[in-house]
């Protein structure tokens, strides 16, 4: 259930299952005990995947305080990229040089983008991290898995003096770019993934807007639950997800009522996810289930590593979110509905052109 997901502007439909037809922010609004009982107006997550068969323009995102200011109340955008496949010669942008306000006014009035904008050759199985406040653009020749804060606030630094659809030059945001250019970040050099790679699992990124992993599948393997709810695209080879042949191009919703995930075959798959917000009710946990991997009852305490610190129960009693929604998912999984599927139309979703 991806392509698109809930954003207004590109929602995406459920394939088959008991809500067959209905949208995902449908399911979002009306379901929220599949996804945990995440907090949020909107579903989390936004995850495209864009076919550049032309540059795209040069962008970038607020964080959340600007866009709530600026733009109505708006979150900000946080994104990141998985280089599916690419031309040998591709490049993408990603950051830039200015050391400041004024010296990026001057090198855009000047027309110096060689000299500001950071350009990289990228490769199949690249990622970048795209913190809001980063320019960026992604180049022709490029297919890229994108997930992303579902939000549309997009500032464009730079279209390439080029005309749109209708002949006319796209609106620029340069003021607005200059006041969300991170200046103290420091521009990538590359993207080769250098994450450790832990039983075919690599987490490429993990911060509070999501959590992005890569998972090689070569035989059998499980996952467990870890999170309110999982978006996998299986971006290459073929297999089984809980017994339903899935091949790539496929995309699915792992609800928080899926407890494990049984994945066969030969295939490689991206999973999102996003941190579960603080919760409405008790952190306490209550009941008996699996938290982590491991087996757990009411008042135990789970050690993980750091990056899961905030999942588990530790020593010190804070309150974590994790045991309340172990609890959910538990209770939940009678008689639930199981994966909730949907093959994108085509292979792939390509760029339509709003994002250009
Ligand atoms: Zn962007």
């Amino acid at each position: 259930m991806l392509g698109h997901l809930a954003h207004p502007n590109g929602d995406c439909q459920i394939a088959e299952g008991p809500y067959a037809g209905h949208t995902l922010s449908w399911l979002w609004a009306e379901h929220r005990e599949l996804f945990g009982n995440c907090e949020g107006k909107e579903f989390p997550l936004l995850i495209k995947i864009l076919d550049a068969k032309d540059d795209l323009s040069i962008q970038i995102h607020p964080n959340d305080e600007y866009a709530a200011e600026h733009e109505n109340g708006s979150l900000g955008k946080t994104e990141c990229w998985y280089v599916l496949d690419c031309e040998p010669d591709a490049t993408i942008i990603v950051g830039q040089r200015a050391k400041d306000r004024a010296e990026a006014a001057q090198m855009i009035e000047e027309g110096r983008w060689d000299d500001m904008l950071n350009v990289l050759p990228i490769h199949k199985g690249d990622f970048f991290q795209i913190d809001s406040g980063t320019v960026h653009a992604i180049k022709t020749g490029t297919l890229i898995l994108e997930t992303q804060q579902s939000s549309d606030v997009t500032y464009r630094l730079y279209d390439y003096d080029r005309p749109g659809t209708d002949g006319n030059l796209r609106p620029l945001h340069i003021e607005q770019s200059l006041d969300c250019i991170d200046f103290d970040a420091q521009a990538p050099t590359d993207g080769t993934v250098t994450a450790p790679e832990v039983d075919g699992v690599t987490e490429l990124e993990s911060n509070p807007c999501y959590t992005v992993d890569r998972v090689r599948v070569n035989g059998s393997k499980t996952l467990d639950q870890r999170w309110p709810f999982m978006c996998l695209s299986v971006i290459d080879g073929e297999g089984t997800v809980c017994g339903d042949p899935v091949h790539k191009g496929s995309h699915l919703l792992a609800p928080s009522t899926v407890s494990s995930i049984d994945l066969e075959g030969k295939m490689e798959l991206i999973i999102s996810t996003c941190r579960p917000p603080v919760p409405k009710r008790s952190p306490t946990g209550r009941g008996v289930g699996r938290l982590l991997g491991q087996s757990c009852s009411h008042g135990e305490h789970i050690k993980c590593s750091p990056a899961r610190a905030e999942l588990a129960i530790d020593q010190t009693p804070r309150p974590v979110p994790a045991s309340l929604w172990l609890v959910t998912t538990i209770k939940k999984q009678q008689g639930a509905p199981p994966l909730i599927k949907r093959e994108s139309p085509s292979p792939y979703i390509t760029n339509q052109g709003a994002y250009r």
